[in-house]
This record gives C-alpha cells, sequence and structure tokens, in this order.
C-alpha cells in the first residue's frame, strides 16, 4: 500500500460542447447527440482496455472516475467481472492531471481499506463478545490452529512474539517446553506469530491483517474466527 503508478492510457478525441455562432434547435440537438456518440464509443473502449488490464493483473478493486453526469452512461459498459470489483467511484474528469488522479486513488485506496479492517475487527469481536465461533490471544489461537480448527486468522500488522515449536509434531506453542502430544521437547522460535502465518497459509487457511491501533489490541492483538464453536 501506498505505492501507485500509471500502467495504461486511452485518449479519444470527443468534440466540445462548447456552441460557436450560437446553435439553435434542431442543430444543436443532433450535436448533443454527435458528442454523446463519441462519448459512448469512448467510454466502451475504456470499459475493454480496463477489462484488458484485469486479465492481465487480476485486480481485486476498481475505482473509476469521470464527471458524476457520466457515471449511468459508463458503469453499464463494464464486464460483470469489473462490476464485482469496483469500489469506488472519484470525483475527477479528464482536465485532472494524472498525478492528481493517481493521489485521489491511494486516499480512496486508504479509506477503503481502514474501513475494511474496522468491520473486520468489529466482527470478530462481537463474535468473541457473543462466545461465537472466535477465539483470541497467542496461546488460544495456537491451539486451534494447531488442530485444523481455524477459518481465519485475524492479526495486527508488525505484531510479533517468542514462541515455541514442536521438531516432531510442528505444532506452535506460546510456552510449552514439552510438547503435550509427543512428549519431547520442543524448541524456541524468535516469532511465533510469524510461524503461525505460515502454519495457516499451509493449511488453506486466510489470513487477514488489522493495521494497530484497533479494537484487536485488547485481545491480545491475534484472534481467529473458527470453523466449529469454540
Ligand atoms: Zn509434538
Amino acid at each position: 500500500m501506498g505505492e501507485i503508478s500509471l500502467v495504461d492510457s486511452l485518449k479519444s478525441d470527443v468534440p466540445s460542447r462548447v456552441r460557436e455562432g450560437g446553435w439553435q434547435g434542431y442543430e444543436s440537438k443532433r450535436i448533443e447527440r454527435h458528442i454523446d456518440a463519441h462519448l459512448h464509443d469512448h467510454f466502451k473502449k475504456a470499459s475493454l482496455k480496463t477489462f484488458e488490464l484485469f486479465k492481465k493483473n487480476r485486480f481485486d478493486w476498481l475505482f473509476l472516475g469521470c464527471k458524476e453526469e457520466y457515471r449511468s452512461d459508463f458503469e453499464p459498459l463494464l464486464h460483470p467481472y469489473l462490476k464485482e470489483r469496483l469500489k469506488g467511484w472519484l470525483k475527477t474528469d479528464s482536465n485532472n492531471t494524472e498525478d492528481k488522479i493517481l493521489k485521489q486513488t491511494l486516499e480512496m485506496e486508504k479509506k477503503l481499506k481502514a474501513e475494511e479492517e474496522a468491520t473486520l475487527a468489529q466482527s470478530l469481536v462481537s463474535e468473541l463478545e457473543k462466545g461465537g465461533r472466535a477465539v483470541s490471544g497467542m496461546k488460544e489461537v495456537l491451539r486451534k490452529l494447531n488442530t485444523w480448527g481455524v477459518q481465519s486468522l485475524v492479526l495486527s500488522r508488525n505484531f510479533s512474539a517468542e514462541g515455541r515449536t514442536c521438531p516432531k509434531c510442528h505444532y506452535l506453542y506460546v510456552d510449552e517446553v514439552r510438547c503435550p502430544v509427543c512428549q519431547v521437547k520442543t524448541e524456541k522460535v524468535q516469532d511465533i506469530v510469524h510461524e503461525s502465518v505460515h502454519a495457516a497459509l499451509d493449511k488453506k487457511v486466510q489470513v487477514r491483517y488489522i493495521t494497530p491501533p484497533s479494537k484487536l489490541d485488547r485481545y491480545g492483538k491475534i484472534g481467529a474466527f473458527l470453523r466449529f464453536k469454540a
């Protein structure tokens, strides 16, 4: 997050709406229709180009920018895959510089990410408070992760802690000196959080980060949604 660059651009000539010499009545309407056709064509090309970029890069979020009045012309032209990923509209138009548009995009991404993380933290806390399918704190999370009980792991960004791991069964522990399963001596690991992320990914468990400070801080900076009730 925080870096952005222009990957492609597309320009079309659309006649200006400024009327010289005062067009009237029928002629004026004809010109308007002519301009609308050009705009429609441009949005169509832009939609196709965006879909080409999607096929190459498989992005998750799409923001679009155009004058407010053109939104309803532009949006229906998008491929369904793009519509699904459309996360926001930028208040912009073709007169804005590339730099300005890129900056607006970053700001919108930051805002939406923060909202998404706050919602995630809140849903974990709600689940914990009602005693539902969630646990918090390193110890409980590892216990569930070791036994394949975790559906998704939620952790605070930049969180790290020492821990231990069993050389035989590879279970992860906060402070077990002897593995309760294998009865062999466990080994110290520098960062048990890092290990837990690896274990989660190996088990195809989704890992989601939250930028501190957040509600997760009061719950040991780590939690998990479970497959089954705790
Ligand atoms: Zn073991």
